[in-house]
């Protein structure tokens, strides 16, 4: 059923003189997947789903098992997936983590399995017999990343894990500053949005009255979605967005141009983005970033564009 939906594919996602950008789903488990009908693959592979409400750690078996059913569905398609994520807005029981008076800035993401290696050890070993019992593209990649060492450190558990892609989200202002430096060590970088403005505007994501200062219009997100893409292009390696922004049709082009290769979203955003860009030439991606990063504020950045 999943393996059916995927393959009605509508080709890749370009831009009216032929860039390809890939338009990819985000998924949370297989069930997803028949909500990305037109996607090229999976850009964001949330596994968390699989520790909620637990009282222990899923073993190695159950992990594999529920990678496998994704990454069978996909086969010949690249599924970047995402090692766990846990802590702050997304806290386990069976981790019994010590009270932290700011949870958002604290022992979350990669932190967390860097305290705890015997976690990502098994994540990997689970993610890494899944992909050899399928022919899916698999790429990992990891949370919360905040330095070049951090990223370099899980690209080694990858590569060891026998896995051979490894990439880091962009979450952390730090993160998108040093992009280049980050790009020495990984494959591949995936900006993730929602978490990248919470940490940009010092602004909790989950807060409905700070929702003007998370707008993904705003000229400083914009420039440090600038600054990955930049160093994405200088080292001839794979940058995208995975968070919400991607699934804005009037924002897409706009990340095209400041030089992303990847767009990731929900699967219903795929169509309405996948129109956007072929409506567009690279030239036009390119002026387009411009104005909105030029822009005084998100509300300007929007209208400009528009
Ligand atoms: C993000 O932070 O933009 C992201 C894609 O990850 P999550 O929403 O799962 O934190
Ligand atoms: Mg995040």
């Amino acid at each position: 059923e999943h393996r059916t939906a995927v393959a009605a594919i509508s080709g890749p996602g370009r831009t009216s003189d032929g860039r390809p950008v890939a338009l990819l789903a985000n998924i949370g488990s297989a069930r997803d997947l028949a909500a990305a009908d037109g996607a090229e693959g999976v850009g964001l592979f949330r596994t968390e789903l699989l520790f909620l409400d637990r009282s222990r750690e899923p073993e190695l078996a159950e992990q594999a098992e529920a990678y496998r059913e994704v990454f069978a569905a996909l086969a010949g398609r690249r599924v970047v997936i995402r090692t766990l994520d846990a802590g702050a807005d997304k806290p386990l029981p069976f981790l019994h983590q010590a009270d932290e008076p700011n949870p958002a800035l604290g022992v979350r993401g990669l932190r967390l399995v860097r305290q705890r290696p015997e976690l990502l050890r098994t994540q990997l070993a689970a993610i890494a017999r899944a992909a050899e019992q399928t022919g899916a593209e698999v790429w990992v990649m990891a949370p919360m990343v905040a330095t070049r060492a951090e990223a370099a450190e899980f690209a080694d558990a990858v590569h060891a894990a026998g896995l051979p892609k490894a990439g880091v989200m962009v979450e952390v202002p730090a993160a998108a500053l040093r992009a280049g430096q980050l790009l020495e060590v990984v494959d591949f970088l995936s900006i993730g949005t929602n978490d990248l403005s919470q940490y940009t505007f010092a602004a909790d994501r989950q807060s409905g009255l700070l929702a003007e200062l998370l707008d993904p219009w705003q000229p400083a997100l914009l420039r440090l979605i600038a600054e990955v893409g930049t160093a994405g292009r200088a080292a001839g390696k794979p940058v995208g967005v995975c968070g919400e922004a991607a699934a804005d049709p009037l924002l897409a082009p706009v990340l095209v141009g400041l030089g992303m290769t990847s767009l990731s979203m929900s699967g219903r955003a795929l169509g309405p983005v996948r129109a956007a860009l072929a409506a567009r030439s690279s030239a036009d991606c390119a002026r387009l970033a411009r104005l909105a990063l030029d822009a005084d504020d998100a509300q300007r950045a929007r209208k400009a564009v528009a």
